[in-house]
């Protein structure tokens, strides 16, 4: 939304700060109460050249997301209500690369129905004129608990039933989800895509799903897409490793790096102590993404990366050199990425991080 914000202080936000003054630099993550004159003229320098820089980039709108050498590749937006479409068509992605389905969810008392579903999806489809669409399945469980799944509590939510898990074991909350997805698809690019995917049996289950979904609506007279991508999130560590089988089975994978971190260096991505041990950066997460990208391709499947890391300008060179396809980014990132991708050279770009 482009408010800057700043997250996870704990207890060192103290109740006495409260009515005081404060400053905060939503990129450092600092927050300054009451500054004196030297901090706020330099706040004020680095405000100033920040509006700047935002009316430069307005030059990007309309361009291609391609390097000096020509190589292309989609910044697609990331999204959690109909709403942020304006934010979309604002800083002109060209598509939306993870729509997160489950905030229908965490904003109602109750389950959405097919038709309330039916009618977010259809309103995203038709205001991106015939863009590219990807809509993922419910991903709760884990952070994101809803009280109406009445779900046993877990000792490690993260580890638990969650995200696909909980859609397979419930075909009474998956198959509304499909309904409303599949007859959106007659509106618009939707793509659907499945999280927190770890088996080939998983992805199988889906697709009979999805084909049970499409008979009924054929039968039913209902208009929909029966050529909608289908496609899984790469956020385990199980699916870097059967990549090459996944691969088979879908037309797209989208690589969630906020799970594929946690839970390749096991680190618990909400643990705010975790300091330097919760490095996205880190070799080992660089490689599995290398090595989905390399699965894809050789499978003939285009891959992308929707997780924070994407809007990572310091790993753009990293993804041009693995060839990524697609990079699905907050709308605010869209603009800045486009500029780093034009001034790049793909061909000149190495693997080096990937080094330990
Ligand atoms: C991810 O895990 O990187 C991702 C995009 O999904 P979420 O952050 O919603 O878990
Ligand atoms: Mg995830």
């Amino acid at each position: 939304m482009g408010i800057p914000a700043v997250f996870g202080l704990g207890t060192s936000l103290k109740p006495e700060f409260s009515g005081r003054v404060a400053y905060m630099d939503g990129e450092t993550g600092a927050i300054f109460l009451e500054p004196d004159e030297l901090t706020l003229l330099a706040f004020r320098e680095k405000y100033e050249k920040e509006q700047q820089m935002k009316q430069l980039l307005q030059s990007m709108r309309g361009q291609e997301d391609i390097t000096l050498d020509g190589k292309k590749i989609n910044v697609y937006c990331n999204i959690g209500s109909p709403e942020d479409v304006a934010a979309v068509q604002a800083n002109d992605g060209q598509g939306i690369g993870l729509f997160r389905s489950e905030f229908l969810y965490l904003a109602a008392s109750d389950y959405p129905s097919e038709e309330e579903q039916f009618q977010a999806y259809k309103s995203v489809a038709a205001a991106t004129n015939g863009k590219r669409v990807i809509i993922r399945t419910l991903d709760i469980g884990a952070d994101k608990q809803v009280d109406y799944f009445d779900m046993k509590k877990e000792e490690n939510p993260a580890l638990g039933l969650r995200a696909i898990r909980i859609c397979l074991n419930r075909p009474e909350v998956f198959r509304p989800q499909l309904r409303a997805l599949y007859r959106a698809s007659a509106y618009g690019k939707i793509a659907i895509m499945f999280p927190m995917i770890t088996s080939v049996w998983e992805v199988k289950e889906c697709k009979r799903a999805c084909q049970a979904v499409m008979k009924e609506l054929k039968e039913e007279g209902i208009p929909f897409n029966p050529e909608t991508e289908i496609g899984i999130m790469i956020e385990t560590p199980a699916s870097v490793f059967i990549a090459e089988e996944l691969a088979k089975h879908v037309d797209f994978f989208s690589v969630g790096t906020n799970d594929l971190t946690q839970y390749t260096l096991a680190c618990d991505r909400q643990c705010n102590d975790l300091g330097k041990f919760l490095d996205p950066h880190h070799p080992a997460v660089l490689r599995a993404i290398k090595m989905a990208a390399d699965a894809a391709h050789a499978n003939g499947i285009w891959i992308g990366v929707c997780g924070e890391l994407g809007a990572d300008l310091s790993l753009l060179p990293t993804f041009l050199a693995m060839g990524l396809d697609e990079l699905s980014v907050t709308p605010s990132a869209v603009l800045p990425l486009r500029a780093e991708i034009r001034k790049s050279i793909a061909k000149t770009c190495t693997l080096e991080m990937l080094e330990c």
